[in-house]
């Protein structure tokens, strides 16, 4: 057995002082979130556009001018700390929105444009949602309150938009997303009847498409 030197004992005590903790594990995350929602806030328009649905358009931009209000916030949150904001690239975003752009383009002219565009924000929505937790719950660990405050009001926002987004794919647009023959029965009925037209849209259609690939296939 081999005891550490005097030599190895400084190193160790070195490697003590320069030890990460809890506050850079905070600022780092700040950091990527910051940058995060400049990303975002690029994209946003963009994923509005794309979409058919005016209701789903208005919530992209409702969330988009949103997302605005949490970079001000999140300035607030550095400061709080005596800090300048600052960005360190959120590769995490970078890849959900590059897969957005994706999907967006490769679903362009079809009935489940506004279905895939739900679940590309989504997944950023859950991302933030999940990012957003940790931030709140280590702001309050660190004891900084007004950090903390903000944080949760980010958080709160985000798990709204990921709401509508929910609400917006359950009533309507997942179901349009199954093709023409229930999309006609969609916009003859009024927004009341939506859970009734969902029993009725969908079970014949899945029963003509298993149908059909028994057909085909026999
Ligand atoms: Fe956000
Ligand atoms: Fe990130
Ligand atoms: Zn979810
Ligand atoms: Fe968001």
């Amino acid at each position: 057995m081999i005891w550490p030197q005097g030599s190895q004992i400084n190193q160790l005590l070195i490697n003590t002082t320069k030890m990460k903790t809890l506050k850079d594990l905070f600022m780092d995350e700040l950091a990527d979130m910051y940058d995060a929602e400049r990303r975002i806030i690029k994209a946003l328009p963009k994923m509005a556009k794309a979409a058919t649905c005016p209701d789903l358009q208005e919530a992209i931009r409702s969330h988009l001018k949103e997302t605005e209000g949490q970079v001000r916030k999140l300035d607030q949150v550095f400061k709080s700390f005596g800090l300048k904001a600052k960005g360190k690239t959120c590769e995490a975003t970078v890849g959900l929105l590059a897969e957005g752009d994706e999907i967006a383009s490769d679903f362009k002219g079809s009935p489940a444009i506004n279905a895939a565009l739900i679940s590309a924000v989504q997944k950023v929505e859950h991302y933030e949602i999940a990012s957003y937790g940790c931030l709140h719950e280590w702001a309050e660990l660190l004891g900084n309150t007004e950090a903390a405050d903000l944080l949760r009001q980010i958080l709160d926002e985000e798990k709204g938009a990921n709401e509508s987004l929910n609400e917006l794919a359950h009533s309507s647009l997942n179901k349009e997303a199954l093709g023409q023959s229930d999309r006609t029965a969609s916009q003859d009925e009024s927004a009341d009847e939506r859970p009734a037209n969902l029993r009725r849209g969908v079970r014949p259609l899945n029963t003509s498409r298993n149908r059909a690939v028994s057909v085909t296939r026999q």
